[in-house]
C-alpha cells in the first residue's frame, strides 16, 4: 500500500509516557509523529485519570476542611453542590493542560495523526482516522512509515464479565463524568475494588453527599503500604463510608428499574457479606486495569506480548524488536504516570542516541531505585521503597523511625495530629531504603524520602538537615532524628 506519512520516530499513544517520549525525541532532532485516537493529548492521566480526579479531590478536601473548622469555632453553612458547574470546573482544569500539550507539540513540529493505530509490520502502522470528541471512526485510513517506534498505548479499566451494561454502572472514566439525571449525586453507590482509584472516587462521591459502600476481595484495603499507615486512614474514614466489605466477592449484579441489585459472597462462608441482594443507584468498577498490548496488532510487527497483554522490555525500554520500544502502563506495574514519563525519556534518548551516534544518549537506561505511590484520599497516604512488611518477607534487616504528628506543632495547628512520618532504614548501614507518610500533603512530602533513597542518604543525614519550622515537612527531619536517637520533640 501507499505511505501517507514518513517519520524517524512514531509514538503510539499520547499519555504521559507517549507525549514525554515524543517531545524528548523531537528535542533531540528526530522527526516525530504521534498516533492518538483521542481528540486531545494527555492520555488517561490528563483526560480521565490523575488530573480530573485531583480537581475533584481538592474540592472534596475543601468541603471536609470547612466541616472540621466547626471545632475551631468557625461554622459554615452546608455546601450547595452544583454538579454541572463542578463538572465544568474539572473540564476547564483538564482543558488548560491538554491545550498546553497541543501547543508544546506544535512548537516542536510533532505531527499528530488522529486515529486508532495498528501495526502492519515492523515499520508501518495503519491508522483508522477518528474525529469528534470521542473515537468515532471517519472511515478513512492513513499509513505511517517509521524508522523507530515507541509503543505507549497504556491500559484500560477491567470490566468484570458478569456485570451488565447499564448507564448506572461506570468505570473510573464514567465516575469522573459526574453524570446525573436530577442534578444530584447518586444516593447510594457501590465501589467494587478497594485500591487507590476506587478509594479516591469513593472519597469524592461521599463528600458530594453519596452514601458509599466499598467491596474488596482481598483482606485489606489499599494493598501496598504498611498496615500502620492504612490503619490511620481507616480510623479517619470510619464515618465516611457506610459499609466496607473485605474478603467479599461481588457475584451478581442485576440492573432493574428500581435500582442495581448486587449479591455478595463472603470468603469466610458468607458471615461478613450482607445476606440477599443490596440496592444501589450507581456502581463503580475499580477492580484494576489491564494493559492494551493485545489490541495494537503487535504480532504483525513481531513484538512479544504476554498473555495478560504486557509488552516485555529491557532496561532501555526496548522490546524484542530492537527498533521498537515500549513504555508506561503497557510494560508493567506500577501503573503510574511518573513512571511512564521517566521511561518515555529513556526510550527517546536511546533511540536518538543510536540514530545520531550520540553514545552518551544511547547508554541511557531506566534505573529507578524507587517509584513512589500516593493515594490522594483524605488523609493522603504516600509510600516509597521498602515497606516493613516487604523487608520482613525478604529477610532484610531493617530499623524504623516513626515521628507521630501528635508531636508536630504544625500538624496540631492544622488539625492533622493523627498522621505520622516513618523512615525505614538498613539496620547496618543506616541507609534509608523506604518511607511512608500519612496525613494531608503526604504526597507532596514523600519526594524528599525518594531523594534520600536515590542519593544513598542515611537516616542521620535527614535528621541533621535543617527543615523549616513549623511545617509538616519538618516531620521527615524529625523522623531522621528519631532514627539517630537524638529527637527531643517527642516524650
Ligand atoms: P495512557 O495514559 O493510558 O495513554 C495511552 C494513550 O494511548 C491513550 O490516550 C489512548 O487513547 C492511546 N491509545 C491506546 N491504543 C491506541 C491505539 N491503538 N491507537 C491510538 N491511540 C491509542 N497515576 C499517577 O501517577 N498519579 C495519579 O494520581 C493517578 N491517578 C489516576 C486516576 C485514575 C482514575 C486512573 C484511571 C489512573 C490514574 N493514574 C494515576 C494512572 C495513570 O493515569 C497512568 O499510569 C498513566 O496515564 C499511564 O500513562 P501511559 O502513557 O502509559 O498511557
Amino acid at each position: 500500500g501507499s505511505v501517507d506519512v514518513e517519520c524517524d520516530m512514531l509514538v503510539l499513544g499520547a499519555g504521559p509516557g507517549g507525549y514525554s517520549a515524543a517531545f524528548r525525541a523531537a528535542d533531540l532532532g528526530l522527526k516525530t509523529v504521534i498516533v492518538e485516537r483521542y481528540a486531545t493529548l494527555g492520555g488517561v492521566c490528563l483526560n480521565v485519570g490523575c488530573i480530573p480526579s485531583k480537581a475533584l479531590l481538592h474540592v472534596a478536601a475543601v468541603i471536609d476542611e470547612a466541616e472540621h473548622m466547626a471545632s475551631a469555632g468557625i461554622r459554615f453553612a452546608k455546601p450547595e453542590v452544583d454538579i454541572d458547574a463542578l463538572r465544568a470546573h474539572k473540564d476547564k482544569v483538564v482543558g488548560k493542560l491538554t491545550a498546553g500539550l497541543a501547543g508544546m507539540a506544535k512548537g516542536r513540529k510533532v505531527e499528530v495523526v488522529r486515529g486508532y493505530g495498528q501495526f502492519l509490520d515492523a515499520n508501518h502502522v495503519e491508522v483508522e482516522l477518528t474525529s469528534g470528541s470521542g473515537q468515532d471512526k471517519t472511515g478513512e485510513k492513513k499509513v505511517v512509515r517509521f524508522g523507530q517506534c515507541i509503543v505507549a498505548a497504556g491500559s484500560a479499566a477491567v470490566h468484570l464479565p458478569f456485570i451488565p451494561k447499564d448507564p448506572r454502572i461506570v468505570d473510573s472514566t464514567g465516575a469522573l463524568e459526574l453524570r446525573t439525571s436530577d442534578g444530584k449525586a447518586p444516593a447510594k453507590m457501590l465501589v467494587i475494588g478497594g485500591g487507590i482509584i476506587g478509594l479516591e472516587m469513593a472519597t469524592v462521591y461521599s463528600t458530594l453527599g453519596t452514601r458509599v459502600d466499598v467491596v474488596e476481595m482481598l483482606d485489606a484495603l489499599m494493598q501496598g503500604p504498611d498496615r500502620d499507615a492504612v490503619k490511620v486512614w481507616e480510623k479517619q474514614n470510619a464515618q465516611r463510608f457506610d459499609n466496607i466489605m473485605l474478603k467479599t466477592k461481588t457475584v451478581a449484579v442485576e440492573a432493574k428499574d428500581d435500582g442495581l441489585w448486587v449479591t455478595f459472597e463472603g470468603a469466610d462462608g458468607g458471615k461478613s457479606a450482607p445476606a440477599g441482594p443490596q440496592r444501589y443507584d450507581m456502581i463503580l468498577q475499580a477492580a484494576g486495569r489491564s494493559p492494551n498490548g493485545s489490541k495494537i496488532g503487535a504480532e504483525k510487527a513481531g513484538i512479544t506480548v504476554t498473555e495478560r497483554g504486557f509488552i516485555p522490555v529491557d532496561a532501555q525500554m526496548r522490546t524484542n524488536v530492537p527498533h521498537i520500544f515500549a513504555i508506561g502502563d503497557i510494560v508493567g506495574n506500577p501503573m503510574l504516570a511518573h513512571k511512564a514519563v521517566h521511561e518515555g525519556h529513556v526510550a527517546a534518548e536511546v533511540a536518538a542516541g543510536e540514530t545520531q551516534g550520540k553514545s552518551e544518549l544511547a547508554r541511557s537506561a531506566f534505573d529507578a531505585t524507587v517509584i513512589p505511590s500516593v493515594a490522594y484520599t483524605h488523609p493522603e497516604v504516600a509510600w516509597v521503597g521498602f515497606t516493613e512488611e516487604q523487608a520482613k518477607r525478604e529477610g532484610r534487616k531493617v530499623e524504623t523511625a516513626k515521628f507521630p504528628w501528635a508531636a508536630s506543632g504544625r500538624a496540631i495547628a492544622n488539625g492533622a495530629d493523627y498522621g505520622f512520618t516513618k523512615l525505614i532504614f538498613d539496620a547496618e548501614t543506616h541507609r534509608v531504603i523506604g518511607g511512608a507518610i500519612v496525613g494531608p500533603s503526604a504526597g507532596d512530602m514523600i519526594g524528599e524520602v525518594c531523594l534520600a533513597i536515590e542519593m544513598g542518604a542515611d537516616a542521620v543525614d535527614i535528621g541533621k538537615t535543617i527543615h523549616p519550622h513549623p511545617t509538616l515537612g519538618e516531620t521527615i527531619g524529625l523522623a531522621g532524628e528519631v532514627a539517630h536517637g537524638s529527637c527531643t520533640d517527642i516524650p
